[in-house]
């Protein structure tokens, strides 16, 4: 159940060394960008069987310093967990035991658990890709309106749950409005969200269908601009650096203009014009609150 974080060989990950944990399979969520569907396929959410047990027996060997990532493939918080309450019977296993935890999700839901993220050494990341309701729809049909993400990430900050925002991924024609950046950006200062990363939409040859389905009126032009003008990195068509960059700017300025940390992923943009945090991925913001009673693997 506990894994060691996989970057599938990205050169360009900065990630630093972390365990994943994924209490369901597949996504319901269902964004047509999502890089995990070449592995998870495209399909509803499923608890995994036997979860917490084998969970437990992963726990007595893991290190309690070391990060967990939930979840990188799978998000933690699908319509599903409001019934099966997977990931809050997960929380009340690893914080109280001191564990690290990073909630990376889309789902307006992990403000429920709002008393014990403020308890435990937890921070949560939220993916917002734009304030556009009808387009958020469009690209993630089945997550929560950007609407409802912001409520959730308001009532986190209230209860002193550290948040950052994955602005993220930035798709040529389709959410690169710079004003509507701006704006996106303005309101998660204004909320408190202390913590911004951005990238850029990575193609991979699955969800490139699905966007060029979904937006036969640009298909032509990310045709040309990934898979023509654009570089094969490790199983992902990049787009040509000087684009890559002009897309991330707006967001990397109005955050600096903010006074917010920021960080670029997997774009190889590591100075601190583009990158300004202890972590890209927002682990940095985990608070030491409880200290495990455990001894580390390096003790052992
Ligand atoms: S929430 Fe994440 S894992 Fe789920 S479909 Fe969207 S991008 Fe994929």
């Amino acid at each position: 159940m506990l894994t060691v974080f996989d970057p599938w060989n990205n050169p360009l990950c900065t990630c630093p060394f972390k365990y994943s944990l994924h209490p369901y399979t597949g996504c319901s969520h269902q964004c047509l960008y999502c890089y995990a569907t070449s592995y998870i396929k495209v399909r509803k959410s499923i608890p995994k069987k036997n979860f917490i047990q084998r969970l437990l027996r992963d726990l007595e060997r893991a290190d309690p310093r070391i990060p967990i990532s939930m979840s990188n493939s799978s998000d933690p918080y699908p319509p599903e967990e409001k019934e099966y309450m997977l990931t809050r019977k997960t929380l009340e296993i690893l914080l109280p035991r001191g564990f690290r935890v990073l909630i990376v999700t889309k789902g307006s839901l992990v403000s429920r658990d709002k008393d014990l993220l403020s308890k435990g050494n937890a921070a949560v990341t939220m993916t917002i890709t734009t304030l556009d309701e009808s387009l958020a729809k469009k690209l993630e049909p089945n997550a929560p309106s950007p609407h409802d993400r912001i409520r959730a990430l308001r009532e986190l900050v209230e209860y002193g749950v550290p948040v950052g925002v994955r602005v993220d991924p930035i798709i040529p024609y389709v959410n690169d409005d710079e004003e509507m950046i701006r704006e996106l950006v303005e309101t998660l200062a204004s909320i408190g969200v202390g913590f911004i990363v951005t990238s850029t939409y990575k193609a991979r040859p699955d969800n490139l269908k699905r966007m060029k389905e979904a937006f036969p009126e640009i298909a032509a032009k990310l045709d040309k601009l990934y898979r023509v003008e654009g570089t094969w990195i490790r199983g992902y068509w990049y787009l040509p650096l000087e684009l890559r960059k002009k897309l991330l700017k707006p967001v990397i300025e109005a955050a600096r203009r903010h006074k917010l940390e920021y960080a670029t992923c997997r774009e190889g943009l590591t100075s601190k014009e583009w990158f300004n945090a202890r972590s890209c991925d927002g682990t940095h913001l985990i608070p030491l609150r409880i200290i495990p009673k455990k001894k580390t693997l390096l003790d052992l």
